[in-house]
């Protein structure tokens, strides 16, 4: 039986254009800007959500993320690949200081805390953090396009060994444009890695 989006707020969708898809894959068209094949999106950035993050982010509450991998763990279908690893999208350095935490790190290691609890989880013990970021001075362009390549030089991945046809699943807390995850995706797809997913706590739309 296949679990995906159990335990969410939302239906399964694809993250890029919103239209409802079955186990949360990407839909063609919006593949060819996420690089992703499936984004599992636990529930919408509004309400108690909204304020579970903030709570978490920015009054530094680092146990709200114990309830928040409960979450994604519940929208995570629980027969992704053998070997996959979950990686957190990294947080930009500037932020990590002016918070004192990496809060997308802590986030993807209480989701594998959580799996490896779970008899079903075939991925046990998969944290490894994959890509590296730098703080740029970002002016950022109009387009979609222009946004994700722009990303991009924010992204490098330390030891491309760790990558090199591997199947990743990256882990972060909101997700509003798509660039950034979009943009590491593709940093990760051209060190070789051999297949993308992702989940996220709560969408902004
Ligand atoms: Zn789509």
């Amino acid at each position: 039986m296949c679990l995906a989006n159990a335990g969410g707020t939302i239906q399964p969708r694809c993250a890029g254009c919103m239209r409802l898809s079955k186990n949360s894959k990407t839909c063609q068209t919006c593949k060819s800007w996420l690089n992703i094949y499936a984004i599992y999106v636990a529930t919408l950035y509004e309400g108690i959500y909204e304020q579970m993050i903030r709570s978490f982010k920015f009054n530094v509450r680092r146990q709200t993320a114990i309830p928040m991998a409960k979450m994604l763990y519940d929208v995570i279908p629980s027969d992704l690949p053998d070997g996959i690893i979950v990686s957190p999208l990294p947080t930009a350095p500037s932020r990590i200081r002016q918070r004192g935490f990496d809060h997308a790190t802590l986030l993807a290691k209480k989701l594998v805390a959580n799996l490896s609890n779970s008899k079903e989880a075939p991925w046990n013990g998969c944290f490894r953090a994959l890509l590296g970021r730098k703080t740029n001075i970002r002016q950022l362009g109009s387009s979609r396009s222009q946004r994700i390549e722009q990303m991009k030089n924010e992204f490098f991945v330390p030891n491309p060994q760790q990558v090199a046809g591997k199947q990743i699943l990256l882990v972060d807390d909101v997700m509003t444009t798509g660039a950034s995850i979009s943009a590491a995706a593709k940093v990760l797809k051209e060190a070789g890695a051999k297949r993308i997913y992702a989940t996220i706590f709560a969408q902004k739309t």
